[in-house]
């Protein structure tokens, strides 16, 4: 808070608050906030019926219960006090920022990722730990997908994605936060929504797949051909599997993160494909599934050691095909350590 010049900071729903006390704040109507000051002690205004299920923790924070006539934002206004810098949680609800407003006038509102994105992009050895069995977790079901395990030819792309979210929560995640099956045309939309199309023998189907394990997130992509793909799909395949591998390759502690999309873009710029490459090559990720750091052009961020986050490069023809490849990848100090080590070529089932 003192290196960006930050007062106070206003913590409610998303991951920040519980990354900083272990506690997940009720996304309902009554304000649950963290108000924590440059110097002396945070306190966590709460409801008072929530306030049974937090500990309060001497010397990190105290609590401040309120009643249900009470208004919880000149609470918080009350401790913000002569701050002139706040920064106000990301995923916290607008309205209380619109309540506040009025009654600090002369603040100047930041946004909490300025103080706790930099700590939680920098993960520690249990984190890795708990992003690594994540990983392995959905390496796993990526197998059986690669193995032919998992039924798809006749099936719909919602039937094969509620199969998916049953296998993450049986490989031990909590919760799954998507599983995108596409088929065909279909994965030419890269966040496609499964529906009611079957998929078919000769089409590719694209699965990306993660949830929630232990706090740390999941996700994976893997395409799998269903009979042996046309030239032009397996050759372009090709190309996306050099360009993420190469992008993997320069994911080194030191390279600003925009060299890594570069890596992976350049190879499908120069294979022709550069306009089907749509997105960005990757995200970070922890205990959300998209945060820093952002594997994008612009971004001049150097990776740290500890920076965790996907390779993701992607070629969309729009009516036709799609495919993407996807692992995630921590930036060790001995080189890039992909979390995701299940085969990355295009796997040919029978049909
Ligand atoms: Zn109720
Ligand atoms: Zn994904
Ligand atoms: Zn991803």
């Amino acid at each position: 808070m003192a290196t960006q010049g930050v007062d106070t900071l206003l913590l409610s729903l998303g991951l920040d608050l519980p990354y900083l006390t272990g506690y997940h704040a009720m996304p309902l109507e009554r304000l649950t906030m963290l108000v924590v000051p440059r110097d002396g002690e945070a306190t966590m205004v709460i409801p008072r019926l929530e306030a049974p299920r937090v500990a309060e923790q001497p010397g990190v924070f105290s609590l401040l219960a309120w009643s249900e006539t009470e208004n919880p934002v000149a609470l918080v206004a009350r401790l913000v006090g002569a701050a002139r810098v706040v920064a106000f949680g990301d995923q916290a609800w607008a309205r209380f920022l619109v309540e506040l407003l009025p009654l600090l006038p002369h603040v100047e509102f930041r946004r909490s990722v300025d103080v706790v994105g930099p700590l939680r992009m920098a993960k520690d050895p249990s984190e890795i730990a708990a992003l690594r069995a994540a990983g392995s977790a959905v390496d796993r079901i990526a197998a059986q997908l690669q193995a032919g395990l998992i039924p798809l030819v006749g099936r719909t792309e919602a039937e094969v994605s509620a199969d998916l979210g049953a296998r993450i929560v049986a490989e031990g995640h909590q919760v799954v936060n998507f599983a995108i099956v596409a088929a065909g045309e279909n994965a030419a939309s890269p966040h496609h929504t499964p529906g009611s199309r079957v998929i078919r023998a000769g089409e590719l189907v694209l699965c990306d797949f993660g949830g929630t394990m232990n706090g740390y997130c999941s996700d994976i992509t893997r395409c799998v051909s269903l009979g042996r793909p046309p030239s032009e799909v397996q050759a372009a395949y090709e190309v996306l599997h050099e360009a993420q591998a190469a992008a993997v390759r320069a994911a080194v502690v030191g390279t600003p993160c925009e060299e890594i999309d570069r890596a992976a873009r350049r190879i499908i710029e120069q294979a022709g494909f550069g306009e089907y490459f749509v997105h960005r090559t990757g995200h970070g990720i922890g205990m959300d599934a998209h945060e820093d750091p952002y594997i994008v052009e612009g971004n001049r961020r150097p990776l740290e050691a500890g920076h965790a986050f996907s390779i993701e490069p992607g070629i969309y023809l729009p009516g036709r095909w799609g495919m993407r490849l996807e692992d995630i990848v921590v930036a060790a100090a001995e080189g890039p350590d992909p979390l995701n080590r299940v085969d990355h070529s295009l796997v040919v089932l029978d049909v």
